[in-house]
């Protein structure tokens, strides 16, 4: 049986060629352009299915016409979470060295999994590890992570750790704390580990959306009173709903003497650790057990990226290292890390070279150039509004987070009422497609809020967009 060039899935150099860079031109047209994009797409499932639906082709297309379809009926159907007046969620600024970096890694198909198989793969890894430890503070030699597909993985990784640390075979009674203001994926992670809804404490936060320091001491005495296993604390540093950052000494503090699992989620958050005022932004991460931060935010790379670092390596080979016969070949020896020793998956993209590669091409000094002005834009944004006598802001600038909504003075609109606005002047704003900006809900009120991490967003863009919501309202 013999195979033509193309029954082995290959092109001729010039072909590949010629289809690259198309690829190229077409990813460079869209960084030159983004701005002047509608950051908005949106389209039915039924006319999704009119474009796509078709059974899985027996017979070959032509590259190019493939291609082009893609770039033409794909590219242009999703968001632009790059754009500038991309306020909604937590945007993905990116940007274009590591979009290319994550290009050089799939095009080299680089297994990041096991030291023989990549030892660079791995030394990267170990390197921009430390370069993250020694930001946040943690130990270098003894401490250690792992690079995962985003915030919800390495939070699921961090709890693995916890549950395995603290309580080993038996977590039949213990308990784990956490915050109203918790990110989902915490409880998701929770769920997927099989704990019960009893073991579960959702603690309400204070006025200031911070967790509840009193709430949880009088937690941790009842549970301990009737007999339960007390074992872990998620704090979060940049709640994703208001930026704001949980007591981190104060939860650090309660953690050391109830010898809880002290695990920080700063998956958004934690990249103001290079802020000019970082460290005091941040005080106290450097005494978490655990942290989550998601390169893929604000460390401005693309999807997928997350990180879990960790006071101690151990923990995490200590957690999930197996010994399959199938592997011995590629063990390296005790210095030489094996990553699929340290989290959940055995093959891995490699995800440290895009952090390696940004970071090696701006230099740090960019990144945090970028963070203040990040930083700054909130709280300009926080000035123009309390300046206005038709806005109110519901939660202030935190970490380039701010909560806001519509509420004239002159009108004195019920609660209802002011939900009713606040929510259609989202919805036309999204439906214009001139800004991504959607509601959240902050005291039972619906409020608009903005994520302010594009260091491409200008005040301009902001203003503007404020104007748009201004014209919805009087309509
Ligand atoms: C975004 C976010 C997550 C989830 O991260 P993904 O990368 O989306 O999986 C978890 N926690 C916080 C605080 C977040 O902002």
């Amino acid at each position: 049986m013999t195979l033509t060039k193309s029954d082995k899935l290959e092109l001729t150099k010039a072909e590949m060629q010629d289809y690259g860079y198309q690829v190229v031109d077409a990813i460079v047209a869209h960084f030159d352009t983004q701005n002047e994009k509608f950051p908005v797409a949106t389209a039915s499932r039924s006319e999704m299915d009119i474009l796509f639906q078709q059974d899985a082709p027996e017979h070959p297309s032509n590259a190019t016409e493939v291609l082009h379809f893609v770039l033409e009926n794909v590219m242009t159907k999703s968001n632009i979470v790059t754009h500038p007046r991309s306020y909604s969620f937590v945007p993905g600024p990116s940007n274009y060295i590591s979009a290319m970096s994550d290009t050089l890694a799939t095009g080299f198909n680089i297994f990041s999994g096991g030291w023989a198989a990549s030892p660079a793969a791995a030394e990267l890894e170990i390197v921009t590890m430390n370069w993250l430890l020694k930001l946040f503070g943690l130990p270098i030699k003894k401490g250690g992570g792992i690079f995962t597909s985003g915030g919800s993985m390495a939070n699921l990784t961090a709890l693995v750790t916890a549950r395995n640390i603290k309580c080993g075979q038996d977590f039949s009674k213990a308990v784990i704390y956490l915050s109203d203001q918790a990110h989902s994926s915490n409880i998701k992670a929770i769920h997927i580990l099989g704990f019960k809804k009893e073991q579960i404490r959702m603690i309400p936060t204070d006025m200031e959306f911070k967790f509840s320091v009193n709430k949880l001491k009088n937690a941790i005495a009842k549970d301990k009173l009737e007999g339960l296993q007390p074992f872990c604390l998620i704090a979060s540093s940049g709640t994703t709903n208001t930026g704001t950052v949980d007591s981190l000494n104060e939860l650090a503090a309660i953690c050391k003497k109830e010898k809880l699992w002290f695990h920080i989620d700063a998956a958004y958050g934690g990249a103001a650790i290079l802020a000019k005022n970082g460290k005091k932004l941040l005080q106290g991460i450097e005494k978490a057990d655990s942290i989550t931060v998601d390169p893929h935010k604000w460390f401005f790379q693309p999807y997928e990226i997350g990180c879990l670092l960790v006071r101690n390596h151990k923990w995490l080979s200590g957690t999930f290292t197996e010994k399959p016969e199938y592997l011995r070949d590629i063990e390296g020896n005790e210095s030489e890390i094996n990553f699929y020793d340290h989290g959940i998956e055995l093959t891995r993209r490699f995800r440290a070279l895009k952090f390696y590669m940004s970071i090696k091409t701006f230099g740090l000094k960019a990144f945090r150039k970028a963070i203040d002005y990040n930083i700054y834009l909130a709280e300009q944004l926080e000035d123009f509004l309390r300046k206005s006598d038709k806005w109110e802001v519901v939660s202030p600038a935190n970490l380039a987070i701010i909560n806001f909504r519509y509420n004239p003075i002159a009108e004195n609109w019920s609660e209802k009422q002011l939900d009713k606005i606040n929510q259609k002047i989202s919805k036309k704003v999204v439906a214009s497609r001139e800004a991504l900006l959607v509601t959240t809900i902050l005291n039972r009120q619906v409020v608009l809020r903005m994520c302010l991490i594009n260091p491409r967003t200008t005040m301009n863009d902001i203003k503007s967009t404020i104007l748009l919501c201004e014209k919805f309202a009087a309509e």
